[in-house]
């Protein structure tokens, strides 16, 4: 993944921005129009580049801005959305490999290595150099199995990526970086690291310069996390602290006393989930300058110092007053639980921290099929409601059966009167024809999980940890 190359410095900046500016070409010769067009687009540039770019153009007179910043023509506009990206894929890129609608898998295009699946065998070698998007056939199957090659975005990875943990899915994802607020160069903190979905697309959204600390107690999972970031080269947005941000061993050790017998046990328990699995964690991935975890729970990067939090553990109430804490006046946290009591001890956990406006939302995704259709279209002279005639007419068909009166053998069966209109009975069934039509899939995607939201205080708060020796 590219999305965290420096903006400012990329060529083709407003195009890749995604921000349309409009050419001088296009204004058109009202007066008015011209004057708002030039000032949307002053206030585009200012949007996108921020105060850097308002103060240099007031220090040189925009005389080295027009360069930088040369209107595009949008005749010439090539459509492009950000993350920007490599169009060709290089060795050792990740690549998401689409096999089928429900099957997406991943490799790292290395020289000389085969993709094998139920459809045949697929050489890196034919990867590299191909545009991202691109068809691939099969080296053997007489080239009869295909695959296409995806550049990855955070939705492709979380569809393709190897689970360690549940993972947040796109749609609570995309209801989280909303409500959080997340923008460019924001510093976020993320409690536990799981399997890196929402890091992902945390990392999206505040490139190019923010800051993502992500805190996993699972050893395994803080290497593997560290070696994903890295290989899709957003190594420089993250930084992955193996630590338990709860503080549990020492909130069990006040609790109940760092002797007794239950402070023990439960102690034990969290060191063997600190330690577990590291049997396949590369060396290398664990001794990026270590930091020793003191048990005392937190984020460590002192007071006021998040834009925003998210927190997917299973006692998130523990980490709250830590969060107070780290998260920025006014901030914004979000709280990911499965059950509704997790959601109730969060709650209320949040509003001793001085957090408020916390709103708990459920989303469910309901997704359709929007397509033309094969139908018969109703006659155009078919009115909803039936005449007095033509009701009576019907009440006589039931009772008589074959005793017809005078007055309705005179109306054939292929006849009836509408409204005082005649319309034959062969109308009813229509001409077919293609029609649009929604249906929902059937297969709905249930509870995920409730998402708590919140707002911090405008006062700065203490350090939990200030007490403990
Ligand atoms: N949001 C992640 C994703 O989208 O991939 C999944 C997170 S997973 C459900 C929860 C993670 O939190 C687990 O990996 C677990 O080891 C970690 N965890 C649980 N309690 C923790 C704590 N007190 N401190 C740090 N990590 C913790």
């Amino acid at each position: 993944m590219d999305f965290g190359r420096d903006m400012t410095k990329t060529p083709g900046i407003v195009a890749k921005s995604n921000i349309r500016l409009v050419d001088e070409t296009h204004l058109g010769d009202d007066p008015l129009d011209r004057e708002l067009c030039l000032k949307a687009n002053e206030a585009a540039k200012d949007l996108f580049f921020g105060n850097d770019y308002t103060t240099s153009k007031q220090a040189t007179d925009n005389s080295e801005d027009e360069e930088t910043l040369k209107l595009i023509d949008c005749s010439l506009y090539n459509e492009q959305h950000l993350p920007p990206a490599r169009r060709l894929i290089q060795p050792n890129d990740l690549v998401v490999v689409f096999e089928s609608f429900n099957d997406l898998n991943f490799v790292y295009a290395t020289p000389n290595d085969i993709f094998s699946n139920r459809n045949g065998h697929f050489h890196h070698n034919d990867f590299i150099g191909k545009p991202y998007g691109c068809k691939i056939r099969s080296k053997d199957n007489e080239g009869l199995g295909f695959l296409y090659l995806l550049r990855p975005t955070p939705e492709l990875w979380a569809r393709s990526l190897p689970h360690r943990t549940q993972i947040v899915h796109e749609l609570d994802a995309s209801m989280i970086t909303h409500y959080l607020e997340i923008s460019p160069n924001m510093t976020v903190c993320e409690s536990g690291t799981g399997s890196g979905a929402m890091s992902h697309v945390i990392l999206r959204s505040i490139a190019p310069k923010g800051k993502l600390h992500t805190y996993e107690f699972n050893k395994m999972r803080v290497g593997k996390a560290r070696k994903e970031f890295e290989g899709h080269g957003l190594g420089h947005l993250v930084q992955v602290h193996h630590r338990d941000v709860c503080g549990k061993k020492n909130l069990l050790a006040a609790k109940n006393g760092a002797n007794s017998e239950e402070g023990i046990e439960q102690s034990a328990e969290d060191d063997a989930l600190t330690d577990s699995a590291t049997t396949d964690v590369d060396n290398d991935d664990m001794n990026e300058e270590e930091e020793v975890d003191d048990g005392k729970g937190g984020f460590q990067l002192g007071q006021a110092a998040a834009h925003a939090i998210f927190l997917d553990l299973p006692e998130p109430w523990l980490a709250v007053p830590h969060a107070a804490y780290t998260i920025k006046p006014n901030g914004r946290i979000c709280s990911y639980s499965p059950c509704m009591e997790q959601t109730q001890k969060t709650v209320a956990a949040m509003k001793q921290n001085g957090f408020h406006s916390m709103r708990t939302v459920e989303a469910r995704l309901k997704e359709y099929y929007v397509d033309e259709y094969e139908m018969e279209t109703p006659p155009s002279d078919l009115l909803d409601i039936p005449t007095e005639e033509a009701v009576s007419l019907e009440k006589e068909r039931q009772v008589g059966g074959t005793q017809k009166t005078k007055e309705s053998e005179d109306k054939t069966d292929n006849d009836i009167k509408v409204n005082g209109k005649k319309r034959s009975n062969d109308s009813v069934k229509g001409p077919s024809r293609k029609i649009l039509c929604a249906r929902p899939f059937a297969h709905m995607r249930g509870h995920t999980a409730f998402l708590t939201f919140a707002t911090a205080g405008n006062k700065l708060r203490p350090d939990p940890n200030a007490s403990l020796t």
